[in-house]
């Protein structure tokens, strides 16, 4: 197994875990963006949000809200982002979600 997400997931690396169900692992990033960002991703693996079912986002956009909800950060307000692909700033070909809060963000990104 060559995906790193997918190593965390079996265990073999490990990971902060935050939220874990059959279906969706949460844990927080190891270069975190702001005092609270959680890489939210399916057991299952899709390379990208391009392949992945509509349920399936579902179901990662809800966690995430329950994340936030959890760590306090909605409030104030968060951001939820997925990149894709090259333009996109993708490094890891797992889809994942990016939960980021806990400090004032700008708007565009660089
Ligand atoms: P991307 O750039 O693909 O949208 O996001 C990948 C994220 O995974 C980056 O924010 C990076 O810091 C994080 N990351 C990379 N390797 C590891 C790791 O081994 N453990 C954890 N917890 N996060 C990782
Ligand atoms: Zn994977």
């Amino acid at each position: 197994m060559n995906c790193l997400f997918c190593r965390i997931i079996a265990g073999e690396i490990p990971s902060n875990k935050v939220y874990e169900d059959d279906d969706i692992l949460a844990f927080r990033d190891i270069d975190p963006q702001a005092p609270t960002h959680i890489l939210i991703i399916p057991k299952k693996h899709y390379d990208s949000v391009i392949d992945a079912p509509a349920e399936v986002v579902g179901k990662m956009s809800e966690i995430a809200k329950k994340i936030a909800k959890d760590k306090g950060i909605d409030a104030n307000g968060f951001r939820m982002v997925i990149n894709t692909g090259e333009d996109g700033g993708q490094s890891v070909k797992h889809l994942h979600m990016h939960l980021l809060g806990g400090r004032s963000m700008e708007w565009p990104p660089g």
